[in-house]
């Protein structure tokens, strides 16, 4: 072959090279990374150790130390959920305050949700752009006879909350919020009742047991570091099989209704006309989907005439 015909077709290669790259669609430099936004909602009575009201909140003598354990089984599924490829991780301190997280210790790239009120409640801020939503640190509803501190959103007021006529935990009631955006609950963390509790109503999702519940106010636990090795374990284990899980949706309208502790809340709340007085201690709300239940529930729990400010 010739210099000349050689530099002919090079010239030929370098034209229709060219026009291809002229005419192609432009393309990206680098294959975008796939997407994956996680939403993580932290309740306290399920984690690691916690038996008591001693390590539940600010006047309790192990609060402080209770806080950071809660913080890093929340840490725990964090680094978890970025290792199974997690691009946006939202936290939602979902207990008491609504302050206990230790929120400088979160890689700079999450989001935490804070102290109340907040529409949605305990998954305030998930929306249906999220892939999957986890729970640490639940427990057992208030009509399970088991579990440590059993309670649905109200130990001191509530003794049921149903939706569509089933008694449902906070695990449920939120799983069922969060399944009318699309968005499943694929993971759970909190004691032997509460995890076999959540499972048989949301069905195989993966779980962590923290620890065996002996009663109300007692349980055989693990320590704090061989439950944020369970819980990674769990969540990673979940996202490996992530399109296994469907979101959990209950049936609208939604029937709620609340039993109370005592008689006066459901009699009060029955002059509104909105609200029917089911018996003694319960009362009746029909909402049209899920964040009108949620906010029903919240208005119940937290409404007081003394608010302030
Ligand atoms: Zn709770």
């Amino acid at each position: 072959m010739s210099v000349s015909r050689r530099a002919g077709r090079l010239f030929l290669m370098l034209a229709v090279s060219w026009f291809l790259n002229s005419t192609a669609k432009p393309q990206t430099s680098a294959p975008t990374a796939k997407k994956l936004k996680i939403y993580i909602s932290v309740d306290m009575e399920g984690v690691a150790g916690v038996v008591t009201a001693d390590q539940l909140g600010p006047t309790g003598f192990e609060y402080e130390r209770f806080r950071q354990f809660m913080t890093n089984e929340t840490l725990a599924a964090v680094r978890a959920a970025k290792e199974s490829g997690a691009t946006e991780i939202a936290v939602s301190d979902s207990h008491g305050n609504g302050e206990n997280l230790l929120i400088e210790e979160f890689p700079k790239d999450v989001h935490i949700i804070r102290s109340w009120p907040r529409h949605g409640s305990m998954m305030a801020g998930v929306d249906a752009s999220f892939d999957a939503a986890l729970f640490i640190g639940y427990h057992a509803s208030t009509t399970n006879p088991r579990g440590v501190r059993a309670h649905t959103f109200s130990s001191a007021h509530f003794t049921r909350v149903a939706l569509n006529g089933n008694a449902v935990t906070e695990g449920e009631f939120n799983a069922a919020f969060a399944g009318a955006l699309g968005v499943p609950v694929i993971f759970a963390s909190g004691d032997d009742a509460a995890v076999e509790e959540l499972k048989s109503k949301l069905g195989s999702i993966e779980t962590a047991e923290t620890k065996k519940s002996l009663s109300f106010h007692s349980a055989e636990t693990l320590t704090p570091e061989a439950s944020c090795e369970r819980i990674a374990a769990g969540v990673k284990s979940a996202l490996e099989r992530l399109h296994d899980f469907k979101p959990y949706t209950v049936r609208t309208p939604v029937t709620l209704e609340i039993s109370f502790k005592n008689y006066t809340p459901a009699q009060m709340l029955s002059y509104l006309r909105s609200v029917q007085r089911v018996d003694s201690h319960t009362i009746r709300f029909v909402g049209k989907d899920m964040a009108e239940v949620s906010d029903f529930v919240d208005m119940v729990d937290g409404y007081s005439p003394d608010l302030a400010p």
